[in-house]
């Protein structure tokens, strides 16, 4: 079996929504990826920058803004943004802008990037079980005085509600691959242009093994995989990709409705009326 951060995490919220995601169900509906498209464009920017651009030497803010052009358009053919919906509260020149200020921010903040590797894949077949554990780590910095640091880039507008594990499972892959363990471990949160680094110990990264451990087991031996029974209505169910297809997610979003009393079904009169807009 393979398993990466992202299954086991998606197994821990809902085992229904794991399922889905290894089977890779298609969704029945899209949902847009407004929210994300910062995220996902400044990433890949600097994924390219500290893997191909970094070493051609400087760039020019225009060639920065040029280079950052490409990865927008190619972005937005491939991912599915609805502008037009109500939430949308700024327009695409907008996100492109905020972008472009945040790319020179950071440059300008740090100095590291000669020493870093962005997205570092990593493939590593356990010798026991024969399971296959599998990531990408964002940033690996190896810094002149030799220690190593792991990051992991951020597109939030806030810098809680940071999942630690996330960086312990890295560490361990790093560990895994070069029987050492990194240094430091962070979250780089492009918006604000800081990098808050997290404190472990050895025992943090052992008691998470074990837990990862149990989980791939019990991954292992499940016959099915079912939503948890007290799931609720929570921000796992509204940012998860299969919600439309969720009978669990539909029958308490119409119970929430009806309860709000918005949900008295009127009576189809068979009468055509107009929407006012
Ligand atoms: S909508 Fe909620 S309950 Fe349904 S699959 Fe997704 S996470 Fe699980």
């Amino acid at each position: 079996m393979k398993l990466s951060y992202s299954s086991y995490r998606s197994y821990i919220e809902c085992p229904q929504k794991y399922y889905w995601k290894t089977i890779k169900k298609p969704c029945s509906i899209k949902l847009s990826k407004y929210f994300s498209i910062y995220g996902i464009v400044i990433q890949k920017f600097f994924e390219y920058y500290v893997n191909t651009y970094v070493k051609t030497g400087e760039l020019t803010e225009e060639q920065i803004k040029s280079h950052l052009k490409l990865h927008w358009d190619r972005t937005l053919k491939k991912e599915y943004v609805v502008w037009t919906d109500p939430w949308c509260k700024q327009t695409s020149d907008e996100i492109f802008n905020n972008i472009y200020t945040d790319i020179l921010l950071n440059l300008k903040a740090f100095n590291f990037f000669k020493y870093m590797k962005s997205e570092v894949v990593f493939n590593i077949k356990l010798v026991k079980s024969q399971d296959e554990l599998t990531g990408r780590l964002d940033f690996i910095l190896n810094n002149p005085d030799n220690t190593v640091e792991i990051l992991d880039g951020k597109g939030t507008n806030k810098q809680d509600n940071v999942d630690y594990e996330q960086l312990y499972f890295y560490a361990l892959m790093y560990y895994l691959k070069y029987k050492r363990i990194p240094d430091k471990l962070g979250f780089w949160f492009y918006k604000f242009q800081t990098i808050k680094y997290i404190d472990f110990t050895m025992d943090d990264l052992v008691k998470f093994k074990d837990k990862f451990a149990l989980v791939k087991k019990t991954i292992k031996e499940a016959k099915e995989f079912l939503p948890p029974p007290k799931i609720k209505m929570s921000k796992i169910c509204e940012w998860c990709d299969y919600k439309y297809d969720c009978s669990n997610f539909l029958t308490k979003k119409e119970a929430n409705r009806i309860k709000r009393g918005k949900g008295v079904p009127i009576a189809n009169t068979g009468d055509i009326q107009e929407f006012g807009l």
